[in-house]
This record gives structure tokens, sequence and C-alpha cells, in this order.
């Protein structure tokens, strides 16, 4: 590994000419002055100067050599259609985008607020907000209401841009009416609300207010708008975070920084070319989809693929199959994606063609050891592990391919990606520390181009959030738990707030997970701490069986949690061990899929489980409530 060893020291410690050659990648209209101004920490300005534009990046530039060639591929098995976009006709849509909203007073540095399902006009607009320099912030369309009018307020948008209606698992899921009820709850709602009308569900338009895409976008055909070119550091986007831990923070991102990182990781990260097919299983409305849906393969000169379906509809095949429809090269999902497929028939692994599939990259959550060992023998192709955060915006600790082939272990997203100067710090006296000690992931500022530039608004936030947590140091903390093992791999061990304290032993509830997922039955689960009167806290275990017969009876349920009780023992020793574990049909999830665990403390300790308007299924907090009975 001393390749990607030597190429990341360069990246911190000879900043200037690592960046300088990276920054190549990118068209710059005017050339920036100076690679990094520092000269405020723990704020960072990339490209100081330099003009640049993401759209421009994205597509005008591929046009001489890719006019003809796929951009962006379309499929959805939620309304049963396809459709294949080249980069002139992507060229074309976004011009149309551009102009419409350029006709509704949308300028630079403005906002424009989208709240749409994974349709191709979604990336049309975010591409057309940055053409004329306006500022995106997409919201995902499983937010509720009041999410959704708290994110409203907080970027104040000049026009929002929506659908009627999206669809999940073959279930039509109104947008528009939603959205009503959100701009109600506003402070100051927009004056233009953009609706692209699917024809999947009825809605009431507002006169005056409510305008329609398709005819907007008629009276645009053939439109040319010119780029804006935007210095380096002006925004492009706001992104809140998934708020799993609290209340979201507008996460802003800039765009010299943005486009170089994104244009360095599709060669060192992903391996791949211009040309390539790339396909990213999440949402536009999550940080993974702004970078790997939209920007990152795009800048790249690759074809996308904007999958609006789940896994497992018709079968469990369905990515397997789109692999191979479209010859994709890299795919890119998440741990609870995987999770679902295990409890589908492992044949449908290979029922397609894969040859032209280089790897299977995951992130978003911890990815445990058995389901990332069960989907590399299924596929018979490396998994990547890879960390990073909405604040990152792109990933922080991964196997870089592209720089070097080192062995990925199971369980560890591999090294730090170049530019992140990552360190595994004490949460006491804030210094570094030496190998297998656990203590706080921080990165020593700058943090490097592509990460977040601020909190929208409020940059006392951002430094007071992220900066000042670790004693004696301005570094940026994670509030992730990790540690570096003798040979230079990184593990993720859980949240900063989800360690629990039993009977004075410290413990990762993220440790226990994957001990109990390594027991052959169990596909998922959930270990929280509660308070106990006796040991202070006690470890919970919540787990969906692969086949949930087994625990139908009784004594089934119970001779399993004897089992993996005894195999949690073994392996991390009997403190460790769960007080209990239970068996339920699904865990209570947040929409980008991560285990609400707060919620389900709250439930154990007969509390309020709060707001709960981002969960996925309610009835999987029920099923935990029932379980303890
Ligand atoms: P909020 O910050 O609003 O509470 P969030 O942290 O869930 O929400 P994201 O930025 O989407 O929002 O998630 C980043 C977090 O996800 C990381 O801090 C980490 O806890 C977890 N994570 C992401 N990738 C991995 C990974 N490969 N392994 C382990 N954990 C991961
Ligand atoms: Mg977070």
């Amino acid at each position: 590994m001393q390749k990607t060893r030597d190429f990341h020291y360069r990246s911190v410690h000879d900043r200037d000419a690592f960046w300088r050659e990276q920054a190549g990648r990118v068209h710059w209209e005017t050339p920036f002055e100076s690679v990094l101004d520092f000269s405020r920490p723990p704020f960072a300005k990339w490209f100081v100067g330099g003009q640049t534009n993401l759209c421009y990046n994205a597509v005008d530039r591929w046009l001489p050599t890719q006019a003809d060639k796929p951009a962006l591929i379309w499929v959805s098995t939620e309304v049963e259609r396809e459709r294949v976009y080249t980069r002139q006709e992507v060229y074309e849509e976004v011009n149309a985008a551009a102009a419409v909203l350029r006709d509704l007073g949308v300028g630079r540095g403005d906002r424009v607020l989208l709240y749409m399902p994974m349709v191709p006009e979604a990336v049309f607009t975010m591409l057309a907000c940055a053409r004329i320099g306006a500022v995106h912030s997409v919201v995902f369309g499983g937010f509720a209401s009041v999410n959704l009018a708290q994110r409203i307020d907080d970027a104040a948008p000049k026009v929002i841009v929506c659908t009627d209606a999206g669809s999940r698992a073959g279930k039509v899921v109104p947008y528009k009416p939603l959205l009503d009820r959100a701009l109600a709850l506003c402070k100051t709602p927009p004056a233009s609300v953009v609706v692209f009308d699917r024809g999947l569900a009825p809605f009431e338009p507002v006169a005056g207010r409510d305008l329609d895409y398709a005819t907007l976008r008629a009276a645009q055909r053939g439109a040319r708008v010119p780029v804006t070119w935007l210095e380096s550091s002006e925004p492009s986007y706001i992104l809140y975070t998934s708020g799993t831990t609290g209340k979201p923070k507008g996460v802003q991102r800039d765009t010299g920084g943005y486009a170089v990182a994104l244009a360095s990781s599709m060669e060192y990260l992903f391996n791949g070319k211009a040309g390539d097919t790339f396909f990213c299983t999440s949402d536009i409305g999550w940080v993974v989809g702004h970078s790997y849906i939209v920007y990152g393969p795009l800048i790249g000169g690759q074809a996308t693929v904007l999958y609006e379906g789940t896994p497992v509809r018709p079968d469990g095949a369905i990515l397997w199959k789109l692999v191979e429809q479209f010859g994709v090269n890299t795919l890119f999902s998440a741990p609870t994606a995987v999770r679902v497929l295990k409890r589908q028939d492992p044949a449908l692994l290979k029922k397609h063609d894969l040859s032209t599939l280089r790897a299977v990259y995951l992130a978003g959550e911890p990815l445990d050891e058995p389901t990332a060992q069960w989907i590399s023998e299924g596929l018979g192709k490396p998994i990547i592990d890879n960390y990073w955060q909405t604040e990152s915006g792109w990933p922080i600790l991964s196997a870089q391919p592209g720089v070097e082939h080192v062995p990925t272990r199971f369980g560890s997203p591999s090294f730090p990606v170049y530019g992140f100067d990552a360190r595994i710090v004490s949460e006491s006296s804030g210094e570094d520390l030496g190998p297998d000690q656990k203590g706080v992931v921080a990165i020593v500022p700058p943090l490097p181009p592509g990460a977040m530039s601020t909190i929208w608004g409020d940059d006392e936030r951002f430094v007071q959030t992220y900066f000042t947590s670790i004693p004696g140091r301005q570094v940026y903390s994670t509030f992730d738990w990790g540690l570096v093992d003798a040979d230079g791999y990184w593990f993720i061990l859980g949240r900063t707030d989800d360690v629990i304290n039993v009977a004075g032993h410290r413990l990762g509830t993220r440790e226990i997970e994957e001990s109990v997922n390594s027991h052959s039955g169990i596909a998922e689960c959930a270990v929280v701490g509660v308070a106990d009167a006796l040991k202070g806290q006690v470890a919970m275990a919540f787990a969906v069986l692969k086949n949930p017969a087994a625990a139908e009876t009784p004594e089934g349920a119970k001779q399993l949690e004897a089992d993996i009780m005894r195999l949690v023992e073994d392996q991390l020793g009997a403190v460790a061990r769960p007080a209990r574990i239970r068996f339920v049909g699904a865990l209570p999830k947040t929409r980008s899929g991560k285990v609400l665990r707060r919620a389900i403390v709250a439930v154990c300790e007969g509390r309020d489980p709060g707001d709960l308007t981002t969960i996925e299924d309610p009835t999987a907090l029920e099923q935990i409530k029932e379980s303890l009975q």
C-alpha cells in the first residue's frame, strides 16, 4: 500500500502542487490565482479566483466527443418506462429548463428547491440551476411536510420544482399535496411552483403560483442559455443532512473544488474513464446521489443510470439485469440494499452476465462482514466499502484502485482518501491515537476540495458544530468512532452517541451488531443501549431473520436467542452480551435506510420517540414495542 500512502501524503503535504494537477481535469474559464486560501481557518477556499461551471463540465464539455452517446439512462420499474438521453439531448433539455428558470427571475445565487422523485426532469433541473449559477436544494421525496417546510424556510428558494407524485414499490406517493401542506406552514413561501405532471396523481393547482413544467418547457424548445461562470467558491448547492441525529444542517458546497474532487475520484476511486457506464442506486435527494448519480459520472464523461425502483421489483435480479442490459462498469449502492437482497434467492445474483462490472461500491452505513462476504461471493466481484458524510461530499475512507490495487478487508472501508488528513483522536485529550486504539475519526483542516464550505447562512454554527468538540485543537469531528489496525486498515465503530456503557465498559453498538450479524440466520440487526438501574446501560438487540419462521414458536425464538448470545459472548466477552434479543419483521429506518436507534432506545425506555416524520415504515417501531411485551 506504499503507493496509496505516498499519494495521500503528497495530497496533504504538497497540497498546492497536488491539487493544481488535479484541477487540470476540469475546464476553467478563468484560471485560478491560487490553489488554497486558508487564511481564516477552519474555512477553506479552493482554486481562488478561478471561474468554472458544473453544468458546463458535465454537459457542454463532452459534446465534441460524445454528443450522440448515452449520457442519462432512465429506468423506472415503477411506471414501466425506459429512456436513454444522449449528451446532446441532455444539453437540449438542460437549456430549456435553464430558460424556464431564468424567465421566472432565477439568477446567480438564487435558490431553487426540488422536491422530485427519480425522473430525468429532476436531473435537468439540477443541471439547469448549475448552468445559470442558481443554488439548488434537493429535498428527498420521502420527507413529509414538516421536514420540507423547515428546509424551505432555511433555503428561502425563489422557485420550487416538484412533481405530482412519485411511486414506491408500485404505490403512488403524492408529492404535490405534501408540498402544498408544507408551503402552508412556511414563513416565506416562494412566488412560483413549477409542477412536472407525470399524470400519476390528481392535485389542485394554485392559480397564480403553480405552473406546468411541460408547457413552460415546450415554449423554450431550442433555447440556448449561456453558462454563468462562477468563482470557484460560489455555492453550487445546499443539501440537508439526513437528520438522523437531530436538526438537519444545510451543507453548503462550492463549485470549483467539488468539480475537481469528483473528477479525480472517477479515476482514482472508481478506476473509470470517459465512455463508461455508472449506476448508483441512491436517490438524488442524498449526497451520494448528488455526487454519483448526477455530477461525478457526467463530469467524468460517463453515462449515468437513473433508476426509479427498488432492488426487489419485479424480482431480486433487477439490479443485475440492468447491469447486463446497459453494460454497467461501476455499481454504487448501500448496505441496506444488500441486506434486502440477502433475504432473496442467492441464485438471482448469478442470473445475468456481469462481465462489464468491475466492482460494487457500498456506502452510507456500516457494512458488516457477513453481508460484505455474502455479496462478494455471490457476485464474484470486489466489494468496496467507502465511508463518508453529506458534509464530506465524497468518500473520506475508501479503497482507491485507480491509485493502487490493495486487497480490501471485510468490515473495513480501507484507507483515508487523498485530500482528507484523517486521524483517530482521543475524545478526552485530543491527541492522535496509535494502532488499534479506539477514538474519534477527525479530519485536520483544511477540508479538501469537494467537502462542505460552511453551513448555509450560518458560519458560526459550522465552526461550533464541527470544530469545537475535540479538546485542545481545531479539528473536524465526524462524530464517528473508529480505529486503525496495525496494518493501516481503518474501521468505523459507530457514531459517538451510539457508544454504550455497560457496568463501566464502553462498547460500540456496531461491534455487537457485527457479532449478532455473524449468526447465519440473521439478515440484519440493530443494537441499542438502554438505561438499566443496575448496570447503567444494557445492550438490547433487535434482529430480522432471513427465515422468520425460525422464531415463530416461543421455543424456537428462545433457542435462537440463546445461540446468538453465546456467539456474542464468545466473540466479544460476557459484558457485550445483549440483555435481550428480540426478533422483528423490520427495523425502524429513515427513508435513507439508516436505523433510527434513538427512536428504538426511547421505545425501550418507555419514552416518547419524538419526531418520526422521516421514518420509512412506522409499523417497524410498533413491532419493537410489541416484541418487548
Ligand atoms: P445527521 O448528520 O443529520 O444526523 P446522518 O449522519 O445520518 O444525519 P449522512 O451524512 O447521510 O447523514 O450520513 C453519514 C454517516 O453515515 C456517517 O457519519 C456514518 O455514521 C455513516 N456511514 C456512512 N458510510 C459509512 C460506512 N461505509 N461505514 C460506516 N458508517 C458509515
Ligand atoms: Mg451526520
